[in-house]
């Protein structure tokens, strides 16, 4: 289990040993903190202290969320046996049994009374004893009976997360260690004190670990067995620059994170050039850079950095935010505020992009690859009613805001003349109404291979195109961006990859359509130069990097730039195109690159 203290690691015992493990840099910036495991996979939570005051009320909390798990089996077990399907409605009876079960629940209530601790640590901590049994019993049955607690399990956490529970804070200086951290755990998280983030899994454009350079928290991954190694309350230094841990640190070590923490790119802007008039090369193109968005807020300092409007507000991280889907008032207020604070500049926001476990706030249909399944556009067209709510928020918005509406996940101009049809019919009964609404622009994300195959058509029919290339590069190259075990074959820099962004920056030329860069390529120093030289004349990425992108971009030429990804043209693979950009960035910039971000292992800085 998850919680049992290991030897090596006790950061009390005096002989506590200095452990270095190496990681995977994704968010710059070195931070010292306490570990705080987070465990669970759909609900994620962490063992929290409680006072004796509060233990009471914590007991209330668990039991209303077994009578809504037992509500739920029955109404489940019920309709199955009303539809015929006898075999699902026994296995929801099992459920049920299992947490009538007054043995479970009597120890989950002696875990939380005894041990004082919150109810989803103490659920976690019996149901994974009793898991462990199950796992070495030689009997068949039983064994199977295995998966029907973890199924308890999991409705029980999600019980839990949407019963009123008490506000508790992280302490300050948490070091989050998880296998993996949910974008939505890390959104609720970061109202607290989270200095940094150590996962076993993810990759650099996981939705985690984009938010988390939002946030300027400092994050690796790829730290095989991290809650093995660790454990609650161990001190931890984190260096998401180079890549590495240090547990139970020393006091060199500790002097060392001390000295880098004040240096942080991330808190502390490295570059100081005023920010006056357009981003411009050495030799006078324009590159225009506008800001991606995730949780609202940060468009104030985005500005100052020279952002010119938001290219990519995830609105999907609302419906975390909301801990579900957030009506049309609340989907209203949150557009109309990015739009004051954005003041005429003009901001685009994406449609959800969620699948369908995301939606589904019970346990609801598995898809064996959300990835390809039923997420994003695809999602919104066959959930009519609540692509509907969300286009008539967008479009009231937009009547004070110049708010442009971005499809996500487009294939075809098909997909695109549906939502139109969409968009047109909510602008007709909106006006009926009298209520005001504006003229959003309609631009779609470029991120699968279909789009690109079909780029000039698309281009014939949108107002402006939006390059995902953190999908792109997974869908070009079938690599899952969100799997640590094929991290090394997500090459941004692979020459399918740049052949396709030429084909999209060529047909947005041709056809005069404005095309913006805002994957998380846009947002590394290297990459962003390649993008300047494929012919790239906007980019958006997320607030901590412009200052490093605009200092690379105003010190280059777009014809030194050019020649870059001309000598690239003959690569054939990865590995080729990344020696001759580390080449090239040696002969032509070294004064703005130095030998730690070039590729292949930290271009992504
Ligand atoms: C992308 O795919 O590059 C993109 C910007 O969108 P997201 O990361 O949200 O999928
Ligand atoms: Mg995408």
């Amino acid at each position: 289990m998850t919680n049992k203290p290991t030897k090596q690691t006790s950061s009390k015992s005096k002989e506590a040993v200095e452990q270095v493990i190496k990681a995977r840099a994704v968010s710059r910036g070195v931070a010292v903190g306490t570990v705080v495991c987070l465990i669970g996979k759909k609900r994620q939570f962490y063992r929290i202290a409680l006072k004796e005051n509060q233990v009471s009320s914590e007991l209330k909390r668990f039991r209303s969320a077994v009578k809504t798990a037992r509500r739920q089996l029955k109404r489940l077990s019920l309709a199955k046996s009303g539809s015929g399907s006898e075999t699902q409605s026994s296995i929801f009876d099992a459920h049920l049994m299992i947490l009538e079960d007054a043995g479970l629940l009597q120890k989950i209530e002696n875990e939380i009374e005894n041990e004082k601790v919150n109810a989803e640590w103490a659920v976690k901590f019996v149901t994974d004893g009793y898991l462990a049994i199950y796992e070495g019993i030689k009997d068949e049955y039983l064994r199977e009976r295995r998966i029907d607690l973890q199924d308890i399990t999991e409705r029980l956490l999600a019980a839990l997360s949407g019963s009123e529970r008490t506000r508790f804070r992280l302490k300050k200086d948490s070091v989050i260690v998880a296998a993996e951290v949910k974008p939505s755990t890390l959104v609720e998280l970061s109202e607290g004190n989270v200095k940094a983030i150590i996962t076993e899994a993810g990759g650099w454009t996981s939705h985690t670990f984009i938010l988390a350079r939002e946030l300027g928290i400092p994050a690796v991954t790829g730290v095989k067995g991290a809650l093995r190694r660790v454990k609650n309350g161990d001190l931890v230094v984190v260096d998401g620059n180079h890549g590495q841990i240090v547990v139970s640190p020393g006091k060199a070590a500790l002097a060392d994170a001390a000295a880098a923490e004040t240096r942080s790119g991330v808190r502390q802007p490295e570059y100081s050039e005023k920010i006056k008039g357009p981003l411009k090369t050495l030799d006078g193109r324009t590159i225009s850079i506008r800001t991606n968005l995730d949780i609202g807020e940060g468009y104030a300092r985005a500005k100052r950095f020279g952002a010119e409007g938001v290219g990519l507000f995830r609105s999907e991280f609302l419906f975390n935010q909301n801990q579900g889907m957030p009506n049309e008032r609340m989907q209203y207020e949150a557009y109309r505020k990015i739009g004051e604070l954005a003041k005429g500049e003009v901001i685009r926001i994406r449609t959800f992009d969620l699948n369908l476990e995301q939606l589904n706030e019970e346990i609801g249909p598995q898809e064996k690859n959300p990835a390809l399944g039923l997420r994003a556009i695809r999602l919104s067209l066959s959930h009519e009613k609540m692509f509907r709510t969300q286009i008539r928020a967008l479009l009231r918005a937009s009547a004070d805001a110049e708010i442009d509406i971005l499809l996500p996940m487009i294939s075809d101009i098909s997909e695109v003349s549906r939502s139109r049809s969409v968009i047109e019919e909510e602008r007709e009964k909106l006006e009926k109404r009298k209520i005001r609404c504006g003229n959003p622009k309609l631009g779609v994300m470029i991120e699968v291979p279909s789009a690109v195959m079909m780029v000039e058509e698309i281009a014939q029919t949108v107002d402006f195109m939006s390059v995902g290339t953190n999908d792109l590069v997974q869908y070009l190259l079938g690599v899952d961006r969100d799997n640590e075990f094929v991290a090394d074959w997500f090459r941004t820099l692979h020459p399918a990859v740049l052949r396709s962004l030429r084909k999209i920056v060529d047909a947005s030329e041709r056809f005069s359509v404005p095309t913006i860069i805002c994957g998380e390529m846009a947002g590394s120093p290297v990459y962003a130069a390649i993008l300047v030289g494929l012919g790239a004349r906007e980019l958006s990425m997320n607030v901590n990097s412009m200052l490093r992108v605009r200092h690379v971009i105003s010190n280059i030429a777009f014809e030194e730039a050019r020649a870059v990804v001309a000598s690239l043209s003959q690569c054939k693979t990865a590995d080729e195109v990344e020696a001759t950009v580390c080449e090239q960035l040696r002969e032509k910039w070294s004064h703005l690159f130095s030998e730690e971000v070039l590729p292949p292992i930290n271009v992504r800085k």
